[in-house]
């Protein structure tokens, strides 16, 4: 088993290698390269990243491994080749597709992501779970990204990887990503190994929104101190950087983070017409079960008196009110 785990990284080694040096200097892979770079990333950046392109044939991969003594068997279950539907021999598993390599925490390739070059469905395809990989615990650039968290304490999460490489060339070198699956505990445990804090930087679109109140409720449950940064509507951190640039990435949306609690109260917010008294009763009453989650209680106090200023109430019944949802948590 040992033997065939190194097979297989050895063969996800010289896959990135081949997929780097096809991007860089091919035909094919010129189309790839401008496509990164009316993106905004440079070729500094594609090297960070070790960015590839697979060529649209069906056998590069298969025929560049196989040559070198792999076993066409092994590369399938390393997620490489598929086998054909005939039975009659192994196909690349990517084709026509920028390559993003997926590296284990100790920088080793592992799979790969990879992007159809402009429009396609699907827009990523991934490597599906091997030996190497497994998606509920990977986190995308952690390797790279393992000594600037350690020195900060704190982490920045995002969705893709456009947005960690965007986020890189702004100087943001303690940001990860889920590999388009939900936030898992198993991401949130190796997240509270190394980090105090974290960032949650997730597209400012209804399902980043979403998925970021998800991701919230479980990284503080792991323990961890969390915020959020308030993209405007609609746009992710990668077309953040490009339309805004890259001081005011790190200025605006992680230079003014919110806490998760504020965060909470602007979604509930968003979800209520506060035009009608009931909208707003309602509203103030999620308000206060939000409020109610914070254990400190300066903090309780600090929302509830902006709460109550904002919609004169009496701050002694949002404080009730609020010990008594405390109450029922307990
Ligand atoms: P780009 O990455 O080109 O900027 P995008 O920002 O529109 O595209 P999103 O749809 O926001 O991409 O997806 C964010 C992340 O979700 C991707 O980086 C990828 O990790 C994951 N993802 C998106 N679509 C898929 C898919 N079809 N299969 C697997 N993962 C996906
Ligand atoms: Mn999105
Ligand atoms: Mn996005
Ligand atoms: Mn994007």
């Amino acid at each position: 088993a040992d033997m065939e785990r190194g097979k297989m990284l050895e063969a996800h080694e010289l896959a990135a290698k081949l997929y780097h040096y096809l991007l860089l200097n091919t035909t094919h892979g010129a189309e790839a390269l401008q496509y990164l770079r009316n993106r905004g990333i440079s070729d500094k950046l594609i090297n960070q990243f070790s960015i590839g392109y697979a060529p649209p044939q069906w056998d590069t991969l298969a025929r560049f491994l196989t040559a070198r003594k792999f076993d066409p068997q092994l590369l399938e279950r390393a997620g490489l080749l598929s086998a054909k539907n005939d039975g009659s021999g192994h196909v690349d598993r990517f084709r026509g597709r920028l390559m993003f390599p997926i590296w284990d925490r100790d920088g080793k390739v592992t799979a790969f992501a990879g992007r159809v070059i402009g429009e396609g469905q699907p827009k990523y395809l991934n490597s599906p779970e091997t030996a190497l990989f497994t998606k509920s615990r990977t986190l995308y650039n952690l390797h790279q990204a393992k000594a600037s968290i350690r020195k900060s304490k704190q982490v920045v999460l995002f969705e893709g990887y456009m947005d960690i490489i965007k986020a890189w060339y702004a100087g943001v070198h303690n940001g990860v990503a889920t590999m388009g699956t939900a936030l898992t505990e198993e991401h949130c445990a190796v997240l509270k190994r190394s980090a105090e804090e974290i960032i949650v930087c997730y597209d400012g679109d209804d399902a980043g929104q979403a998925a970021a109140l998800k991701s919230i409720a479980m990284l503080e449950k792991a323990g961890l101190k969390v915020m959020v940064s308030m993209l405007p509507k609609g746009k992710d951190p990668d077309e953040y950087i490009e339309e805004y640039g890259p001081e005011a990435f790190v200025r605006e949306a992680i230079g003014q983070a919110v806490s998760a609690t504020k965060f909470k109260l602007i979604y509930s917010r968003k979800n209520h017409i506060l035009l009608t008294e009931e909208g707003r009763k309602n509203y103030l009453l999620e308000a206060v079960g939000i409020v109610a989650e914070l254990d400190s209680s300066i903090e309780r106090e600090v929302y509830l008196k902006e709460l109550s200023r904002e919609f004169e109430i009496d701050l002694h019944a949002l404080k009730q009110d609020s010990f008594h949802k405390r109450e029922e948590l307990q």
